[in-house]
């Protein structure tokens, strides 16, 4: 048997036992090995008879002394035995489960775990997980005992007994990748013992020294990939001079006094400019944090030093919402902004491209538009990116190409984790915007079930009423899309004959052309819309200050970020603002995810809360940012062992970059088949 071999080779694994595991996405022997537990049940302590604690789980050993015997009280049936292991008897029950009359064998010793409990002055153990004692290795039982993510009805005893035959199979064919350098100077244990002791421990420390390992080993490959991609974007030396900073000319046409959380960033930018080198700093700001004002005054600097600056955002909208802001404030300081966008007219990019290239634009500010090649900056000094994780590294990088060498500020509104900002972000230097700007209302978030549907619909219309705007937002799944797409459409329909028939609604969603989407936004800008129906096309940056009240349907189906993203589009004038959360899920984790949406407006702090509530697998942000799940790896936990990878990574990465010295060969040819495209999809 070879690890890539299909697990179907598996002695009992028929074409039904395959299918349940194909489910948790276990399809060959090598993902079976590295389906790692989820939790432990520490077994290892067999306890005597006589010194039982009685209502806990125990586990003890014994004699079969009696025949299994059952018994029936009305619905309930009874199976029942005695066992003796030296220093007592004990009563044994099952409920339900007469076929153990048959598989129990009389006289033969077992070991059982499970709770003990008094009844009418007699102690006994009941319905205990028990496992022959043969020489056969004990897997469920005196030991510390693996328990497996399994929602498909896949037994955990099966599951032990599957992975631990499949492990004595190939256990021999567990290489190492790791160099011996590093293996050593870490104090990590083999591959091979790794894998083994996560499934099987030998005791405590084999545990910790196994799951030691394979934590360092899946941040470590993830790290030297993130390396290697990002190896284009190290800070170089910087042609671009900045010497004149005087900002007072922009500061005193702004409408309002910079917070200290701005003036904070601001300080760091002014830093960076005067080194000798490029800047390449992100801003995390929360929603509404002021992010923008920042850009302008960085893109001030920048013009009034002879260069120009480029502004690039992920969609239209956001785009040319920048756009307005920004000749808001630098037609009065005489600074000739542009806009690029994909859907102008052929003629009007000409003049465009002309004015950029020539230098008389001296801020651009656009989508993709601006890195096409047409696109020739006369002296590039600045690129900003605005919500930089809809980009991947690679725009990032030809929009640097565009200039020698520029600064480079990259802003985002999606709060993540410290860990994960460490990961992602290693390259960059970061600032936070950590307060809002005075004067914001806390948004009021509540969470109901779909029986509230008409006293949610008369609130909007009140607050139609009151010349007030509604989101309300369909989430759509992507595999479902064209039928979900008809039933927000039908939705829509029934919202505005129905419900809402003396108000002006409209529907924007993902498969709409950019010109109907703009047309659509444009007019909720104005007010021409009281209810905006949407699927998630909104989520970015949006600023309507007149909308107060955002109702997200089937709430269940977001994640926090999303959440928080969606909730932040309200808020943002002075009226009060209200998000509601509609979901009729009955399951544990979404209505805990929802409760802290009530809870928390913070966006770092959700970040965290939401860490914890998942710890790993499908964290917050890593599936926006194209980074694979962790199987192991908490990031919640395990940011100790992280800070040491990234330590280890970088020694290794700036000796063998490419990882083409021998030592390193294995490891190479792990990180490929680890992320094979995964250059194309992660965005940094
Ligand atoms: P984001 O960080 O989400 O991009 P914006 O830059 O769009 O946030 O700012 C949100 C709103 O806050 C805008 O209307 C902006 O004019 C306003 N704003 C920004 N900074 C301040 C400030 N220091 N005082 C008052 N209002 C501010
Ligand atoms: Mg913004």
């Amino acid at each position: 048997m070879l690890l890539s071999d299909n697990i179907i080779n598996i002695k009992n694994i028929g074409e039904e036992r395959s299918k349940k595991l194909q489910k948790l996405g276990i399809y060959t022997i090598n993902d079976l090995i590295e389906y790692f537990p989820r939790d432990y049940d520490d077994r290892s302590n067999v306890c005597n008879i006589k010194d039982v604690n009685i209502n806990e789980i125990n586990t003890v050993k014994g004699k079969v002394i009696t025949k299994p015997e059952t018994t029936r009280i009305k619905h309930l049936s009874i199976t029942k035995i005695r066992i003796d292991d030296g220093t007592g008897f004990l009563e044994i029950l099952w409920f339900n489960q007469p076929y153990l009359k048959n598989s129990i064998k009389y006289k033969s010793n077992y070991i059982f775990t499970g709770k003990v409990v008094e009844k009418y002055g007699r102690i006994q153990m009941e319905a205990p997980d028990y496992e022959i004692i043969d020489e056969k290795e004990l897997l469920s039982n005196g030991r510390i005992v693996p328990i497996y993510a399994s929602t498909y009805k896949f037994p955990q005893k099966l599951f032990r007994e599957v992975i631990n035959q499949t492990l004595n199979n190939v256990k021999e064919q567990i290489e190492e990748f790791l160099p011996n350098e590093i293996l050593k100077q870490n104090n990590l244990c083999s591959r091979k013992f790794a894998i083994e002791n996560i499934h099987f421990p030998e005791d405590n420390n084999s545990f910790f020294m196994a799951r030691y390992r394979l934590v360092f080993e899946e941040l470590f490959l993830l790290q030297i990939k993130l390396l290697q991609i990002k190896g284009i974007l190290e800070h170089k030396k910087c042609n671009i001079i900045i010497k004149d900073i005087n900002i007072n000319p922009i500061l005193n046409i702004l409408p309002f006094n910079l917070t200290d959380a701005q003036n904070s960033v601001l300080k760091d930018i002014i830093n960076d400019l005067n080194q000798n080198k490029a800047m390449n700093r992100l801003i995390q700001g929360d929603v509404g944090s002021g992010k923008t004002v920042i850009a302008q005054i960085l893109a001030y600097i920048t013009v009034t030093n002879g260069y120009q600056a480029a502004i690039m955002a992920p969609t239209d909208v956001l785009a040319s919402q920048h756009f307005e802001s920004f000749k808001k404030i630098f037609d009065k300081l005489n600074i000739k902004c542009v806009f690029l966008s994909g859907n102008q007219k052929a003629k009007e990019k000409r003049e465009n491209y002309a004015l950029i290239q020539s230098g008389e634009a001296k801020i651009i500010i656009g989508t993709h538009a601006i890195i096409q090649d047409k696109v020739i900056f006369k002296n590039l000094g600045t690129v900003i990116i605005d919500e930089q994780h809809r980009f991947g590294v690679k725009q990032r990088e030809i929009l640097s190409k565009k200039g020698q060498n520029p600064h480079t500020l990259v802003m985002t509104a999606t709060p993540i984790p410290r860990t994960l900002a460490l990961i992602l972000y290693s390259d960059l230097d970061i600032s936070i915007i950590d307060k809002l700007p005075p004067g914001r209302q806390k948004i009021d978030t509540i969470y109901v079930n779909s029986t509230y549907y008409p006293r949610i619909y008369n609130f909007i219309k009140k607050n139609a009423d009151e010349k007030k705007q509604s989101y309300i937002i369909c989430p759509m799944i992507e595999e479902n899309e064209k039928t979900e797409l008809k039933a927000v459409l039908s939705y829509t329909e029934k919202l505005k004959n129905e419900i809402f028939t003396n108000y002006s609604v409209e529907c924007i969603h993902g498969k709409m052309k950019n010109t109907e989407k703009q047309n659509i936004m444009d007019k909720f800008y104005k007010g021409e819309i009281d209810i905006l129906i949407s699927t998630t096309v909104i989520e970015v940056g949006i600023n309507v200050s007149n909308a107060t009240i955002m109702i997200i349907e089937n709430a269940e189906r977001f994640g926090i970020s999303q959440l928080h993203q969606l909730r932040g589009r309200v808020g943002r004038g002075s009226e009060k603002s209200y998000c509601v959360l509609v979901s009729d899920s009955k399951n544990n984790q979404s209505k805990q995810r929802l409760q802290t949406m009530v809870k928390y407006s913070d966006g770092f702090i959700l970040s965290e809360k939401d860490l914890e509530l998942r710890g790993t697998g499908d964290f917050f942000g890593t599936k926006q940012h194209g980074v694979p799940d962790m199987k192991i790896a908490n990031l919640y936990k395990d940011i100790q062992i992280l800070k040491q990878v990234q330590k280890v990574s970088m020694q290794l990465y700036k000796k063998d970059p490419l990882l083409l010295n021998d030592e390193n060969k294995l490891l190479k040819a792990k990180i490929n088949q680890f992320f094979n495209d995964i250059d194309n999809t992660v965005s940094l």
